[in-house]
């Protein structure tokens, strides 16, 4: 182990070092991560896609079922319904 505590210069064999796409730092390759878009990321940079990209809308049922074409008019004649009727 290097005395500076600091891991980002040490060689682990086997593990190349990496660029994160979108900060541009150095990792180690294990450390890097495949984002949603597609980009290597970092930890830091790592994020969830956004769950409204992906919703289901709900159809809309806009028509009325079994429809009928509407009645003709009917129009009454004078007299034909008088104040008894009522
Ligand atoms: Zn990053």
């Amino acid at each position: 182990m290097h005395k500076s505590g600091t891991s980002y210069w040490i060689y682990k064999a086997g593990d190349a070092w990496g660029i994160c796409d979108v900060c541009g730092f150095r990792y180690y390759q294990s450390q890097l991560s495949k984002r949603w878009d597609g980009l290597m990321v970092c930890p830091s940079d790592h994020e969830r896609r956004q769950p409204q990209d992906t919703i289901k809308s709900v159809k809309e049922k806009i028509y009325v079922e079994n429809p009928r074409p509407e009645a003709a008019d009917k129009f009454l004649a004078e007299g034909e319904i008088t104040e008894s009727d009522l």
